[in-house]
């Protein structure tokens, strides 16, 4: 179901690598998952996260927020079994003389608009808790460790998160 982009239900911004395709792990104590073949790269894709996902998918609105862009709609739904496909957001070069941020902000900022509740889990938040802290609308950072990715303790955090906002209004 498509929400209205002023809906009061909490966008999950979803990052891929470090957070479903898992890195940087010692081979002896490989977390259980599979490789997944995108355009010739092999993925390490977590089997838990699946059903971690799957977990947040009532209180939340699922976007990809990954450089795999719409391609993560077309391996991850299925290799997961998510209900999606999700909706993905785009990444453009920064405007010439803008302010150097973290490279996904510009496109979470005009998805989201100012004031969605938003939660991000990705393994990269360099430079972003001050964005966090300034954007007028509640928003949650999840910093993911890209061995192990999304955890049962990240999807604790997330789903507190959204019981504890506060409910609009209606009308
Ligand atoms: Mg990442």
């Amino acid at each position: 179901m498509k929400l209205p982009a002023n809906s009061d239900v909490p966008l999950l911004l979803v990052d891929v690598d470090g957070v479903i395709s898992l890195f940087g792990f010692d081979l002896d104590s490989r977390p259980e998952g599979g490789f997944v073949n995108v355009e010739g790269i092999h993925h390490y894709i977590s089997r838990a996260a699946g059903a971690h996902l799957r977990a947040l998918a009532n209180d939340f609105e699922m976007v990809w927020c990954t450089g795999w862009e719409e391609k993560a709609n077309e391996y991850l739904p299925h290799a997961l079994s998510l209900p999606g496909p999700f909706p993905f957001l785009t990444f453009s070069a920064p405007a010439p003389g803008s302010t150097p941020r973290h490279w996904k902000l510009d496109a979470i900022d005009a998805y989201a608009g100012p004031d969605r509740p938003v939660a991000w889990i990705d393994d990269d938040h360099e430079g972003c808790h001050e964005w966090a802290g300034e954007r007028p609308g509640p928003t949650l950072l999840v910093t993911a460790l890209p061995p192990l990715g999304i955890t049962a303790a990240h999807v604790e955090e997330l789903l507190r998160w959204a019981a504890a906002l506060p409910k609009r209004a209606a009308g």
